[in-house]
C-alpha cells in the first residue's frame, strides 16, 4: 500500500515525459507531484488506484 511521501510510477507518464511522482497529499483526494517539473496533479483516490502502476520508492524505507 502506498503512503504519503512515496514515489510512484503511473500507467501514463506526465506531459514532460517523466514517470516519477511523489505523493504529497492523501485524503479523499490524492495529490501527486511530478519529480521533474514539480507540476501537481490532484485526483480522487479511486482514480489514483486505477492509474498508479507501481511504487518505486517507499518513504518509510528511507533511513
Ligand atoms: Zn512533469
Amino acid at each position: 500500500m502506498y503512503e504519503l511521501g512515496d514515489v510512484v510510477e503511473m500507467k501514463k507518464p506526465h506531459a514532460c515525459q517523466t514517470n516519477r511522482f511523489e505523493i504529497v497529499r492523501m485524503g479523499m483526494d490524492i495529490k501527486i507531484k511530478c519529480i521533474n517539473c514539480q507540476h501537481i496533479v490532484m485526483m480522487p483516490r479511486r482514480e489514483f488506484d486505477k492509474k498508479m502502476k507501481k511504487i518505486l520508492k517507499k518513504k518509510s524505507e528511507e533511513k
